[in-house]
């Protein structure tokens, strides 16, 4: 399949073949064509899959072939759940639509809104733009979205989980009833079948990869390892892969802070994400991470979700989730369009059955592995670890890292005494 067999015009294969795309990616198959078609579509696609093209190639060839009014109001509008993912498809749409006689623009919250505002009212036909200041736009009369035909709703999970159903619904009403809608989520819960009935009309339905089953290119692996050794083992992996951009996942926010600790004092720049940061903080953090400045992100699983992490080549469980469908969120940051990544997964005995419930979800089974001098206990318990961060809450009687570690050490082998013998 190639590019020229969808139906794109000439327009947007130059665009595509100077960003040196050889084929479509499977959603960009799927999706392209009943777009195209004029239908709605839903489509099950994470980040990675390529689906911002998916969307945004027949969205430009439909607005090109119609008729551009005069004053340009807003004809195509993308909501998407972050200001870093809006600002993403925006460069995507400017690329896209190069050599198009489109206008787009991208506006966002907690920036001043006088150049949105002109920019708007030179006229736009693309607008890329988080929930929030949409609003505040259109309640202040600097933006219509009466003349909307195509509706993109991105990233609806994480829209859901962000709590801008609200803000979704009262869009909704701001735009005309008879439009396309497009419609993107990586996980169908039953909330975001409930929002997709609200908006869809006999919509398509389109997948990159089957629900709750991991991207293929992903290569997972698990090592077993003693609970004590993990953070040891995590700093040798990253030092002697010499990985330069990790995402390393923790169950707990003290857990998270507590390893970008380690990581710093052993040589490795890295920075925590958690939901007791300040979004600015969180930027700041993943800004570092973008450009290179920061090796290492550590963050728990709330935190990664509302942030725009680009996909990467490495990804790293320090714990693995207790609940099974974190898990595939997780390793979907890793690989990208087609590229390979790998997701590790350090595992401990009390993880035993958590590994069990996540394979089960994903129907495989996780190569294991074992590292040299990083064996795993095999006197500890596979009791599985207690929920709501018990096992991570700070050491009495201290806070520093030397207080800490040695607590961790000393709960390591007090679960060994309490433990039966595996082997036996
Ligand atoms: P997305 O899932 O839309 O965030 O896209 C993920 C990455 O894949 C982006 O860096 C895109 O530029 C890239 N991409 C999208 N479509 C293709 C394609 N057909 N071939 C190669 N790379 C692509």
């Amino acid at each position: 399949m190639s590019f020229n067999s969808l139906g794109l015009s000439d327009a947007l294969l130059k665009a595509i073949n100077k960003k040196g795309y050889d084929t479509p990616s499977p959603i960009q198959e799927k999706a392209i064509p009943p777009i195209l078609e004029g239908k709605d579509v839903l489509a099950s696609a994470q980040t990675g899959t390529g689906k911002t093209a998916g969307f945004t190639l027949p969205l430009l060839q439909i607005l090109s072939e119609g008729t551009t009014k005069r004053h340009r109001p807003v004809r195509a509008l993308i909501l998407t759940p972050t200001r870093e993912l809006a600002a993403q498809i925006f460069e995507n749409v400017k690329e896209y639509s190069e050599f198009l006689d489109i206008r787009s623009a991208v506006i966002f919250g907690g920036v001043n809104q006088k150049p949105q505002a002109a920019t708007i009212k030179r006229g736009v036909d693309v607008l890329v733009a988080t929930p929030g200041r949409l609003l505040d736009l259109c309640n202040q009369n600097i933006l219509s979205l009466a003349s909307v035909e195509i509706f993109v709703l991105d990233e609806a999970d994480r829209m859901l989980d962000m709590g801008f159903v609200r803000d979704i619904e009262r869009i909704i009403k701001l735009i005309p009833k008879k439009r396309q809608n497009l419609m993107f989520s990586a996980t169908f819960s039953k909330d975001i079948k409930k929002l997709a009935n609200g908006i869809l009309t006999y919509p398509v339905s389109v997948e990159a990869t089957p629900e709750n089953t991991t991207v293929e290119v992903i290569q997972q692996k698990v090592y077993r390892v003693a609970k004590a050794k993990k953070t040891d083992l995590i700093i040798k992996l990253i030092s002697e892969g010499n990985w330069q951009q990790v995402l390393v996942f923790t169950r707990t926010k003290h857990g998270a802070n507590n390893l970008t600790k380690k990581m710093i004092s052993s040589g490795i720049t890295a920075a925590a994400i958690h939901g007791n940061k300040s979004q600015g903080a969180r930027t700041k953090a993943l800004e570092g991470f973008k450009n290179g400045s920061i090796r290492v992100m550590v963050a728990t699983d709330i935190a990664a979700r509302g942030l725009d992490i680009p996909l990467l080549p490495h990804v790293i469980n320090f714990e693995i989730p207790n609940i099974s469908e974190d898990y595939v969120h997780r390793i979907g940051r890793t690989g990208r369009a087609g590229a390979s990544g790998e997701a590790i997964s350090l595992v401990s005995a009390d993880e035993t059955s958590f590994l069990t419930d996540i394979q089960k979800l994903i129907g495989m089974k996780i190569p294991i592995e074992i590292v040299e001098g990083f064996e795993p206990d095999p006197n500890a318990s596979t009791e599985p670890i207690k929920q709501g961060g018990a096992r991570n809450r700070t050491p009495r009687g201290g806070g520093n890292s030397k207080s800490s570690k040695s607590t961790t050490k000393s709960s390591a082998s007090n679960s060994g005494r309490r433990t039966r013998d595996r082997r036996n």
